[in-house]
């Protein structure tokens, strides 16, 4: 009925969450809120987890892109998983030292660490720094020699791939600002360096081809791809690389249109992909790593506005006005992301009007969608905006000094809260 799994309406016509009814929720929290389902984020973990297990003997570990939705709370219940964890900044990392994360199951990206990034990363024993460039190598590997440790690395590597998806969300092909091409050689000329380096251990080969993809051919191709680039490396210089990182990107049910394919059919086609490639180049079936972002918070998230303005222009559109915006949902200002709306408090009725939700900022692209299919809404309302757990909060801003909402966590009925809301002296804390 909705597009993801845990959302249902009860007898009274309201839209429910993880079984709970979000009018509840909006009387005892307020909006705007995100509101977030543990039952369903642990339920997405455990997806991955089986499907490694299933098609690839359990070699291989996900590691959640905390980037999709980053808090102490998430990556407690990601750790309580038994997952590894993705991070890309020193706050993320930060966020999982907090938190005792293991810090052999960390993967640190980025495309240009900082000095002080890199040593904090070295300094907690982070199990795979995946290394954008050779300017990065350089510094990790002086920085990993005066601190006596041998840095654990991968290489991020540009396999070529297209994934026919949104250009701002493409990363796999040679135009890109992230790691290393192969065709140019200087994939393989960062590998040999890596090998000769006393601070460094060259673990894994990584790559990333982009994010919302629908399709598990350019999964399957970009694995087959990284198999023969082991062979390469192995062949020329005699070093087996033990491990593969096949990144995240798995596309998600935003509107019904949408159709990803279930976890384990990627798994099972990549396994295949990656045993027939090994068995025909001679090399070992590396340990992989995969990192869904997306896939494991997106569906598990909801947003909650209440409606100010409705304001109808004659033959043109409505425009149903929320206490929020792009400052918690930057998504349509930035891709034209498209989401499901309903009007939580009337979730029964018929979704028979189309309007453009617009937030509250000094911006006219400031809109959650347009022409959305949505019930009837009047001033009091409540929106829901499905699907929103993945680069909503993570991507929220002060824009216009509105605070950030909170975050409301969901399991077996009950609600806590996971980050508390900011509020005035938030805005101004940092002002001199
Ligand atoms: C963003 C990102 C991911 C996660 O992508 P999703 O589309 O959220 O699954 C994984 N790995 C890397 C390196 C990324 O940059």
């Amino acid at each position: 009925m909705f597009v993801s799994e845990n959302l249902d309406v009860n007898p009274s016509g309201h839209l429910t969450v993880g079984g709970v009814d979000t009018v509840d929720i909006v009387k005892e929290y307020g909006t705007p809120l995100y509101v977030m389902d543990e039952g369903l984020i642990r339920k997405n973990c455990q997806s991955f987890k089986k499907s490694i297990d299933m098609y690839y003997g359990g070699k291989g570990l996900a590691c959640y892109a905390s980037k999709a939705f980053c808090c102490k709370e998430m990556h407690r219940i990601i750790k309580d998983e038994g997952l590894g964890i993705d991070v890309v900044s020193i706050g993320e990392l930060y966020t999982a030292m907090s938190i005792d994360f293991p810090a052999e199951k960390i993967c640190f990206h980025g495309n240009n660490k900082t000095s002080e990034e890199l040593k904090t990363a070295l300094e907690y024993g982070v199990g795979n720094i995946v290394v954008d460039n050779l300017t990065e190598l350089e510094t990790l590997n002086s920085l990993a020699l005066s601190f006596g440790k041998r840095a654990s690395i991968m290489f991020r590597i540009k396999p070529g791939i297209d994934a026919h998806t949104h250009d701002f969300i493409m990363t796999g092909q040679i135009d890109s600002k992230f790691g290393l091409a192969l065709e140019t050689g200087e994939a393989f000329e960062a590998v040999k360096k890596a090998v000769s380096m006393e601070g460094i251990l060259l673990k894994g080969l990584h790559c990333h081809i982009g994010s919302q993809i629908f399709d598990i051919d350019p999964f399957a191709l970009a694995a087959q791809v990284m198999i023969e680039f082991i062979a390469k490396i192995k062949k020329e210089t005699g070093y087996e690389v033990p491990q593969l990182n096949l990144g995240g990107g798995f596309g998600i049910k935003y509107i019904n249109e949408n159709d990803p394919v279930p976890y384990d059919k990627y798994m099972e086609k990549v396994s295949i992909k990656i045993k027939e490639a090994c068995e025909e180049l001679d090399v070992n079936l590396p340990f992989i790593l995969i990192e869904p972002g997306r896939s494991i918070a997106g569906p598990a998230g909801i947003t909650l506005y209440t409606v100010g303005a409705v304001k109808t222009i004659p033959n043109i559109r409505t425009y149903v006005s929320i206490d929020g915006g792009m400052t918690d949902n930057p998504r349509y200002a930035l891709y034209q992301s498209t989401y499901e709306a309903v009007v939580a408090n009337k979730a029964d009725k018929p979704r028979d009007t189309k309007v453009t939700i617009a937030g509250k900022c000094c911006e006219s692209g400031d809109l959650i969608g347009e022409n959305m299919p949505i019930q009837q809404a009047e001033p009091g309302d409540t929106i829901a905006i499905l699907a929103t757990g993945a680069y909503n909060y993570s991507m929220s801003s002060n824009y216009n000094r509105i605070p950030k909402p909170a975050v409301v966590m969901v399991k077996d009925g009950k609600t806590r809260i996971v980050v508390k809301k900011e509020d005035l002296n938030d805005i101004v804390r940092n002002d001199i």
